[in-house]
């Protein structure tokens, strides 16, 4: 989908555009699988802060061949700016990092990217039962203000997002995985966003295998079959796309009205289509049946708006919509339970929306469903651990389908630069948040919701 005010300002209005101070959003570096760089740019990554997170991160860094430095030189370019604050006992001593950055922050280049490094703040239940020091959690509570207000600052397509150690050091092997699709070209939609690494699970990979595709052992989903719901069209063909790319097997359920549109999507990636509805009692013993082996990874992808001004809410837009957005979920993910169906380390990822986070005009029933699958996946995490597996949301805002091709032509413009990325993302952008988190490397980050807005203005 052709968004014409960003080719305009990156073309024949590029000037004005500069001169009225109008949003200048640039065109995204997004991952390729020909990409001699895996995705990664080839300028120097500055690691500010001396604390052991500083020197696990380094370490990765230097072993994976890029060139790092651990002072900030304000003429040199950068790639990547990394600050750790781990250990960090006061807001004092959020200092020397932050300014680091600050320094370093004219030389990041284009689509570059700044990435924190803290331990996660207690929030008020955490800290009845296990009492915390009011200074360490102001100081750890602070590095989540810089974040926000640096992604904010971002220009030229940079990104700036955060890693939350909760209770593990910086080797838990999730840590790796968490740096690498922040640093790659996997994340370009995502910005002002944490990930919060809860566990030693997971498994620690290099950059070069985060960016492995295909039938190449290495690959992140290598061997793993994955079913993704609502397969025929945007956001869930554009998953079975990048699912595939990274070594999955794919199974794509979708309503038998688009049956041939979900054939095609299918056909292209040499996966299976499974014609069901997700609110039918038997959908999850039908797709079960159909893909007849452990299912590693579900992806709770199919949705459906009936937006309606509460004062005009009827019975049948609120059903339909919490039918399939999020009661179907529950449902089929308690049935593949009973029927014994999960592979041995199950994944699954749920679609939900920045709605579900600030709520939004004419949606309660849309806000009422998606906000229930991220209440869904932090009160399911415990269980999927258990499996060795886990179960996160992935929140998209203005994201390129025909879906928001629907909005009216100035709401669209005015709903695409309200990013601090000024533009809206692409069905594969969601696609890549969620392979990553699909991925046995990220098993470390569950029962939690990641945002890819672009850090739209809408919400947190
Ligand atoms: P879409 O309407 O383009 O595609 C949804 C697909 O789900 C369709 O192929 C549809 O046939 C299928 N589907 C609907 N009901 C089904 C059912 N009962 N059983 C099986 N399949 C069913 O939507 P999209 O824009 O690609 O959105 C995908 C997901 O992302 C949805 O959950 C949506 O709420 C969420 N989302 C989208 C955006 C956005 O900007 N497009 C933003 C936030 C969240």
């Amino acid at each position: 989908m052709s968004d014409t005010y960003l080719d305009l300002v990156n073309g024949p209005l590029r000037g004005i555009a500069k001169k009225l101070g109008l949003p200048a959003p640039v065109p995204l570096r997004r991952f390729s699988a020909d990409d001699p760089q895996h995705g990664y740019l080839a300028e120097p990554v500055l690691v500010a802060g001396s604390t052991p997170g500083a020197e696990a991160l380094a370490g990765l860094l230097v072993d994976a061949g890029f060139s790092v430095q651990r002072a900030a030189d304000p003429g040199q370019r950068y790639s990547a700016i990394i600050a750790a604050y781990d250990g960090a006992q006061t807001p004092a001593d959020l200092q020397d990092a932050t300014l680091a950055v600050g320094t370093a922050l004219r030389g990041l280049v284009t689509c570059g990217r700044v990435i924190t490094l803290s331990d996660a703040p207690a929030t008020a239940d955490e800290a009845a039962v296990a009492p915390v020091d009011p200074a360490l959690n102001a100081a750890r509570g602070g590095v989540t203000g810089i974040l926000r207000s640096a992604a904010h600052e971002m220009r030229s397509g940079s990104t700036a997002n955060g890693i939350l150690l909760d209770g593990v050091g910086p080797e838990a092997p999730s840590v790796a995985a968490a740096l690498w699709f922040l640093l790659s070209a996997k994340s370009a939609y995502v910005s002002g966003q944490f990930l919060t690494v809860d566990s030693e699970r997971g498994r620690r990979i290099g950059a070069a295998d985060f960016a492995a595709t295909g039938d190449s052992a290495a690959a992140p989903l290598a061997g793993r079959v994955a079913v993704v719901t609502g397969a025929a069209r945007g956001i869930g063909a554009a998953i079975v796309e990048v699912l595939r790319r990274d070594g999955a097997q794919v199974y794509g359920v979708d309503v038998p009205a688009a049956g041939q549109a979900l054939a095609d999507t299918m056909n292209r990636v040499r996966g299976t289509a499974i014609q069901a509805d997700i609110t039918a009692p038997d959908a999850a013993d039908t797709i079960a049946a159909a893909v007849g082996r452990p299912i590693d990874i579900l992806i709770h992808n199919a949705g459906i708006t009936r937006d309606k001004m509460l004062a005009n809410m009827d019975a049948g837009r609120w059903s339909s919509v919490l039918g399939v957005n999020v009661l179907s979920q529950l449902r089929m993910d308690d049935r593949l339970d009973e029927l014994g169906a999960w592979g041995d380390a199950p994944h699954v990822v749920s679609l939900a929306s920045t709605s579900g986070i600030a709520g939004n005009r004419g949606q309660t029933n849309y806000a009422a469903s998606k906000a229930g699958v991220i209440g869904m996946a932090a009160a399911a995490a415990d269980s999927f651990a258990r499996r060795s597996g886990s179960i996160n949301a992935v929140a998209p805002g203005f994201i390129e389908t025909e879906m928001t091709k629907k909005m009216p032509v100035l709401t669209r413009q005015v709903a695409r630069r309200l990013s601090s990325l000024a533009q809206g993302g692409l069905p594969r952008d969601v696609a890549e948040a969620i392979a990553f988190l699909a991925s046995d490397a990220a098993a470390g980050i569950n029962g939690r919701t990641l945002r890819v807005c672009g850090q739209n203005m809408v919400g947190a």
